[in-house]
C-alpha cells in the first residue's frame, strides 16, 4: 500500500509506555459467536435493514467488547511497542477509513462520529475493562475507541504467517467495521440478544457480526482501490492477496486446528477462515451496505 506522506488521523490517542492504571467499569467480556435459529434471524435481519435505510436509535451503549477477553490486570509500565512508521501507517489507514465511512454514511443521509485509534503497549484501560494485548485489537463500544499495540502486525507475520502492510490495514479496518455497527445501531441489538440467550446461541450471533465486521473491511478495500495520490493507485500489486490470507488465517476453525489439533464448532465466536474470506471478498465485491446482511438464513453458507 502506497502511504508515505498522507494524510494522518488526528484521533489518534498514543498510550504507548504508559502504565494501564486502574480498570474501566464495563467488567470484563468477550465477544462471542454462534448460530442462530430461523425466527430470531429474519427479526434481526428485518432491524438491520430498516437501521440501514432509514436512521435507528444510535442509543445505549454496549459494556462488552470484542475480539478478545478481557482480564484485570496489574498496573506496570511497559515498554514501547512498535515503531514510528508502524504508527504513521496506522494514523493513515485511520484516515482512510474516516473519509470512507463519513462518505458513506452521508451518502445514506446517516449521521456518522469517528471512532478514536488507541496504540498502547502490554495492557490498557478501556471503558470495557482493562485488557492485555494477548486479546489482540478490539473495538469498545463503551467508548467508541479501536485498542491496538502495534506489535500484533509481528504476531501476524510470525504466529499466523500474514505478512505485508495490508494485512495490518485489513485487521483495523475489521475493528473500524465494529464501530460501523456500533452506529448503525447493531452493536446496541446485539447487547439485547445477550442478555436472553444461551452463550451456545450467543456464538451463533456473533460469528455474525463478526463476519459483517469483515465484510465492511472489504468495503473499504474496494474504496481503496479507487483511490490515488499524486497520481499513482494507493494499493499495490499483492494488497488485497494479503487481507485474504490474514482473514484467513485467523479463522475460528484454523485457530483452533493450529491451538488444540480439533475444532469445535459450537465455541466459534469468529467464523470460519471461508466464511471469513468469502465475506471480506463479498465485501471488496460490492463495497455497499446492502449486501452486507449476515444474519439473514442463508449467509453463513457463502464460502
Ligand atoms: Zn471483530
Amino acid at each position: 500500500m502506497r502511504w508515505k506522506g498522507e494524510r494522518q488521523s488526528s484521533n489518534v490517542e498514543d498510550r504507548r509506555g504508559a502504565s494501564a492504571g486502574s480498570g474501566g467499569s464495563g467488567g470484563p467480556s468477550r465477544f462471542p459467536g454462534g448460530a442462530v435459529g430461523g425466527g430470531g434471524l429474519g427479526l434481526i435481519l428485518l432491524v438491520i435493514l430498516s437501521l440501514v435505510f432509514s436512521g435507528g436509535d444510535l442509543g445505549s451503549l454496549l459494556n462488552g467488547t470484542e475480539d478478545g477477553r478481557l482480564t484485570e490486570q496489574t498496573p506496570s509500565t511497559e515498554r514501547v511497542t512498535g515503531t514510528d512508521e508502524q504508527k504513521e501507517f496506522a494514523a493513515v489507514v485511520f484516515a482512510h477509513l474516516e473519509d470512507y465511512w463519513n462518505q458513506t454514511f452521508d451518502d445514506y443521509d446517516k449521521s456518522y462520529q469517528d471512532p478514536t485509534l488507541v496504540l498502547y503497549s502490554g495492557s490498557v484501560s478501556s471503558a470495557c475493562g482493562t485488557a492485555n494485548s494477548a486479546v489482540g485489537p478490539f473495538y469498545c463500544p463503551g467508548d467508541q475507541k479501536v485498542y491496538l499495540d502495534l506489535s500484533f502486525q509481528e504476531e501476524l507475520a510470525q504466529n499466523f504467517g500474514a505478512t505485508g502492510d495490508f494485512a495490518m490495514a485489513y485487521v483495523i479496518a475489521h475493528e473500524v467495521g465494529h464501530h460501523v455497527q456500533y452506529e448503525l445501531g447493531i452493536s446496541d441489538q446485539m447487547a439485547r440478544i445477550r442478555q436472553r440467550v444461551s452463550e451456545k446461541e450467543y456464538n451463533q450471533y456473533s460469528v455474525r457480526l463478526e463476519l459483517q465486521a469483515d465484510y465492511l473491511a472489504g468495503c473499504f478495500a474496494k474504496y481503496l482501490a479507487n483511490e490515488t495520490y499524486n497520481g499513482k493507485p494507493i494499493l499495490e500489486a499483492g494488497d488485497i492477496e494479503e487481507a485474504i490470507y490474514a482473514a484467513n488465517q485467523i479463522g475460528d476453525d484454523t485457530l483452533q486446528k493450529q491451538a488444540q489439533g480439533y475444532v469445535v464448532p459450537d465455541s466459534f465466536t469468529h467464523g470460519t477462515s471461508s466464511q471469513r474470506v468469502a465475506w471480506f471478498q463479498r465485501g471488496y465485491q460490492y463495497g455497499d451496505l446492502e449486501h452486507g446482511d449476515t444474519f439473514s438464513e442463508a449467509s453463513l453458507d457463502l464460502n
